[in-house]
């Protein structure tokens, strides 16, 4: 379904027009693409790639969607760099899946302890 770049809102197949914004519709992204930040939130930064993934199949085994956003930049200066952050990258989750995301981490980060 269309939805409004600006709101947010999204509407039937028929409008191509915000009725509050005034401005054109756009398809709505796959939900495993991520265009925008915005309706993801970074729950957990990581440190390198291996951590990322282990948090991700965490994540993703309790049906959470889970996006791992890289700082790194291949070809920084022509050497390979981070952007200057000293984490890998972020974890991020649907806003709106973040209490149930802290939870499951919490739980996951609680194993490790015990184990
Ligand atoms: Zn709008």
């Amino acid at each position: 379904m269309p939805f409004c770049p600006q709101c947010n809102v999204t509407y039937k197949e028929t409008i191509s027009i915000c009725l509050d914004c005034q401005v054109d519709l756009v398809p709505q992204a796959p939900q495993t693409e991520v265009s925008e930040y915005g309706d993801w939130y970074a729950i957990e930064s990581v440190p390198n790639e291996l951590a990322g993934n282990i948090l991700r199949s965490v994540l993703e085994d309790d049906a959470i969607p889970v996006y791992v956003r890289c700082h790194e930049v291949p070809y920084y200066g022509g050497v390979k760099g981070n952007a200057g952050k000293s984490e890998w990258g972020d974890i991020l989750v649907p806003t709106n899946l973040v209490p149930r995301a802290r939870e499951c981490l919490k739980t996951y980060f609680d194993s490790l302890k015990e184990g």
